[in-house]
C-alpha cells in the first residue's frame, strides 16, 4: 500500500476542523504520561511488599470493568450495534466504558466510526500509515496511531458520525458527565482499598494499583489495537485496509486484537472467529444473551466469512463452518492437505 507522505488529515465529511484547547491537551498529556510511570515504578514497589491481595483484586477488577465497558460497550454495542440491550444495560455499559478514561462516549464513537469509514486512508483519524511506508514513516505512524493523534488530530464530528449517541438522552447525559466519571474512576479504587483494609496504606496502594497501574494497562492495550493491529500480525481475511490479527494481545484486549476480522465484518459480536482464537468479550456477550440480558446478537456467518478468506482451505478453521455447510446443504471447500 502506498501513500503520499503529506496526507490531508481532513475528510470531506468534516465541515470545520475543531482542535482541542491547550488546557485540554495538557490534561490529556498528564493522563497519558503519569499512569505509565506508575507501571515503571510498579515492579520495585511490588518487590518492596507494597502490594496485597486487595490491590491485585482492585487492579484486575477495575481493569476488567472498564476495559469491557470499552470492548463490549463503546465498541461492539454503541459503535457497531452488534446486539440490542435494555436501557439499564445500556446505561451500565456507557458508565463502565466512560470509566476507562478514553474520552466521552459521543467522541469515542465518532472517532471510531470515522476510523472504519476511512480505514488507513485519507480521513482515518489514527492510521499508522499516515506518514508513508518507509521504516521511519511507520515508526512515526505507530506513535501517532497509538497516542499522538489525541493532540494533533481535529475532533471527529459527532454530528456527522454519532448523531444517534448524541440524540439519546441517557448517552448524551453520560457523555456530558465524563469529567465526573473520570474522578469517580480515579477515586473509587482508593476508597475501596481503604475500606477493605481499613487503613490509609490501603487507600494509597489502592490508588496506585487500582487507578494508576490499571489506567495505563487499559489505555495501552486499547491504543495497541490502533497501532500494532494495523501494522504487525496476520491478515487471513481480505480487507481494504491494513488491519491485522495479533494473537498475543487477544487476552489483554479481551478479544479486540482479532482486528483483521473486525474490519471485514465490523458489526459481528465476535472478532475471534477462527478456532482457538480467544475472544473474552464475545464469550461474555454469549453469556448475557443466554440469560436474556442482551438480544438480537449479530453472530458472524461462517459461510460469508469463508468467502472472505484469502486461503479458502482455512474455512475449516472458522467456528461453526461444518454445521453451517450442513445446514445450507452446500459443498464445503476442500480441506487443507495435511
Ligand atoms: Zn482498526
Ligand atoms: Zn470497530
Amino acid at each position: 500500500m502506498t501513500m503520499a507522505p503529506e496526507l490531508q488529515v481532513l475528510s470531506p465529511a468534516d465541515p470545520e476542523p475543531v482542535l482541542l484547547s491547550g488546557a485540554l491537551r495538557t490534561i490529556i498529556a498528564l493522563f497519558v504520561i503519569i499512569p505509565p510511570l506508575a507501571v515503571v515504578a510498579a515492579i520495585p514497589i511490588a518487590w518492596g511488599g507494597f502490594v496485597g491481595w486487595t490491590d491485585i483484586a482492585l487492579v484486575l477488577g477495575f481493569w476488567a470493568l472498564t476495559a469491557l465497558g470499552i470492548t463490549i460497550g463503546f465498541h461492539r454495542f454503541f459503535t457497531h450495534g452488534s446486539f440490542k440491550a435494555p436501557r439499564a444495560i445500556k446505561i451500565l455499559l456507557a458508565l463502565a466504558g466512560s470509566m476507562a478514561l478514553e474520552g466521552p462516549i459521543t467522541q469515542w464513537v465518532a472517532d471510531h466510526r470515522k476510523h472504519h469509514k476511512f480505514s488507513d486512508d485519507i480521513g482515518d483519524p489514527h492510521s499508522p500509515w499516515r506518514f508513508g511506508t518507509s521504516k521511519r514513516a511507520i515508526a512515526k505512524g505507530l506513535y501517532f496511531a497509538h497516542m499522538g493523534w489525541f493532540f494533533d488530530e481535529p475532533q471527529s464530528s459527532i454530528e456527522t458520525y454519532a448523531p444517534d449517541i448524541a440524540g439519546d438522552k441517557d448517552l448524551n447525559r453520560i457523555g456530558r458527565m465524563f469529567p465526573l466519571l473520570v474522578i469517580v474512576s480515579m477515586i473509587l479504587p482508593a476508597v475501596l482499598g481503604g475500606l477493605i483494609t481499613w487503613s490509609w496504606m490501603g487507600v494509597l496502594t489502592g490508588f496506585f494499583w487500582g487507578t494508576l497501574v490499571r489506567i495505563a494497562l487499559v489505555h495501552h492495550v486499547t491504543w495497541s489495537i490502533n497501532s500494532i493491529c494495523h501494522v504487525f500480525g496476520t491478515r487471513p481475511f481480505t480487507s481494504r485496509d491494513q488491519s491485522s490479527n495479533v494473537g498475543w494481545l487477544a487476552i489483554p484486549s479481551f478479544g479486540e486484537s482479532w482486528h483483521n476480522l473486525h474490519h471485514v465484518d465490523p458489526t459481528a459480536a465476535r472478532h475471534g472467529v477462527l478456532k482457538g482464537q480467544i475472544d473474552i468479550s464475545a464469550f461474555l456477550i454469549r453469556r448475557l444473551e443466554t440469560i436474556g440480558l442482551v438480544t438480537d446478537v449479530r453472530w458472524p456467518k461462517p459461510l460469508r466469512l469463508a468467502s472472505k478468506l484469502k486461503d479458502p482451505a482455512m474455512a475449516h478453521r472458522i467456528r461453526g463452518y461444518a454445521a453451517a455447510v450442513a445446514a445450507a446443504k452446500v459443498v464445503p471447500v476442500p480441506a487443507p492437505v495435511a
